[in-house]
């Protein structure tokens, strides 16, 4: 009998990394072609939040080119400890203005721009004044609670002509996440003529972040361009931090 090493306490085996990814780099393809679309325009952003340097260390391994952190401190650590992979670092989490400051210095993309203090937190400053240009996504609320994350869709604009008077953010488009209480495509089709909207302001600011592990299917068919997908790929999420 061939005796097969037990992994490491903590690791997660690469095999199974690997199937996950491929299975849902196939459901995208699936989804992509159903919407008359091509997976080529579409960017995936593993969502590697609350698990170690290491995992995203071997997604890079298997392709992965595009990954997104929510939590300021774990993204800094953990982009500084993979700094020689060739990785676009995407920040999805809420922001403070002291916060966006420092994400500044190793993200490429943020998805969370959603107040007025973030975004003035990325224009120059006197101790800064030729910070580092970023991607930025205007995340909207689609729910009815104005606590969660996301501007309202009638503050679009106005949040939209902030962004661009920075003079370091670059307008890539919208990003949201589905509401819990409503058929997620519904959601997404209202993300979509907010996305067109924003076009009115920004016509190159093309781009739709929806979609995450349970409802990616419907965002693509709803014009998503960028994924957000955790636990699909990476598995059971560790606790939060
Ligand atoms: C955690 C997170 C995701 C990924 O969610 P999964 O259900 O694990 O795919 C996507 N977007 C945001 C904003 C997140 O915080």
């Amino acid at each position: 009998m061939r005796v097969v090493p037990e992994p490491a306490v903590g690791a997660q085996s690469d095999t199974g990394l690997e199937a996950r990814l491929a299975a849902v780099r196939g459901s995208i393809a699936d989804a992509a072609g159903a919407a008359g679309r091509t997976a080529d325009e579409l960017t995936l952003v593993v969502v590697t939040k609350y698990h170690p340097a290491a995992l995203v260390r071997r997604l890079a391994g298997l392709g992965v080119t595009d990954v997104g952190e929510n939590r300021h401190q774990e993204a800094q650590a953990k982009a500084a400890e993979l700094a020689d992979l060739p990785l676009t670092w995407h920040f999805i989490g809420q922001l403070q203005s002291k916060k966006a400051r420092q994400a500044r210095r190793y993200a490429h993309v943020v998805q969370s721009l959603d107040r007025a203090s973030v975004v003035d937190a990325f224009a120059p400053t006197e101790a800064e004044p030729d910070p580092r240009v970023l991607d930025g996504f205007v995340q909207v609320n689609l729910t009815d609670d104005p606590g969660r994350g996301g501007v309202a869709p009638d503050a679009v604009e106005a949040l939209a002509e902030r962004i661009l008077a920075t003079g370091t953010l670059r307008l890539r488009g919208v990003m949201a996440v589905a509401p819990l209480d409503e058929e997620p495509r519904a959601a997404f089709a209202r993300l979509r003529t907010i996305s067109e909207r924003l076009r009115t302001v920004e016509p190159t600011a093309t781009d739709i972040s929806a979609g995450m592990s349970g409802d990616h299917a419907e965002a693509i068919a709803e014009g998503a361009t960028h994924l957000r997908i955790g636990t699909a790929i990476t598995g059971k999420r560790p606790d939060a931090p």
